[in-house]
């Protein structure tokens, strides 16, 4: 089971990855400027209680954190030590957090961290291979316990295979929704696949995307379909010794 906690809200572009970022997207049909970020009301979700003094999110969730902004973005550095703290008191979830940030992280980092809260996995987002150069080489140097690299929206060919370090857990690659989504080329999905068997590493396909080419076509795929199309093509790897 998962939830999602989104403790603030709003962000501003950092790269090309941002240009049809969903959050503008979809506050631009309720004229919310997306730039001007505040806090939730759900901001202190972990750490809510029932009547009955349980807590709210119950023990084993996974926790999908912060999708309505980076966790990282600098407007919510006054609020992320309270984040953090809460984090720190629900070890008996699992949080996930992707960021287009990872440069800030050290900056950021709750005093006690040490070599990363084990129940806590970060995301870095890669879009194309100038990101993935700059970012990469930063990632696999922090003290994370749980590395994820997500490659969305993948707006370019990529090559990992130096970045592709032994602790990297997975790679995950979509394409961009939205009605102005940049294609995604299903030949950069399988060589990121290839490059991932080849390093060992596990690999998913999460989504498609609204543009795809496959095959010299540009298939048009509705939004609730870009998962579900992702999963039928069958792209997913888990080495043979991955214990889930
Ligand atoms: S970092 Fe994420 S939330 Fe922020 S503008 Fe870019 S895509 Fe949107």
């Amino acid at each position: 089971m998962s939830v999602n906690w989104n403790p603030w809200h709003g962000c501003v572009r950092i790269s090309e990855g941002c240009r049809h970022c969903y959050v503008y997207r979809q506050d631009a049909a309720w004229q919310i400027d997306s730039s001007r970020v505040r806090k939730n009301s759900s901001f202190n979700l972990p750490v809510r209680r029932q009547r009955n003094g349980r807590w709210k999110i119950p023990a084993g969730e996974m926790v999908y954190t912060c999708f309505t902004s980076d966790f990282l973005f600098e407007g919510a550095d006054a609020w992320r030590p309270q984040a953090w703290e809460m984090m720190r008191l629900r070890p008996d979830l699992q949080f996930v957090f992707f960021t287009k940030r990872i440069h800030r992280l050290e900056v950021c980092l709750p005093p006690d961290w040490g070599t990363g809260y084990s129940h806590v996995a970060i995301g870095c987002t890669v879009e194309n291979q100038a990101m993935a150069d700059y970012r990469l080489p930063i990632f696999n140097r922090l003290p994370i316990a749980h590395k994820l690299i997500i490659c969305a929206p993948l707006i370019g060919p990529l090559d990992l295979t130096r970045h592709l370090t032994h602790d990297i857990e997975e790679v995950s690659a979509g394409g961009e929704s939205g009605v102005e989504a940049r294609p995604c080329d299903f030949d950069w999905i399988v060589s990121l696949r290839e490059q991932c068997v080849a390093a060992d590493v596990p690999f998913s396909f999460h989504q498609t995307g609204a543009r795809l080419i496959k095959d010299g076509h540009i298939y048009r795929i509705r939004r609730q379909f870009q998962h579900s199309q992702a999963r039928k093509a069958n792209m997913g790897f888990k080495p043979k010794e991955w214990p889930f």
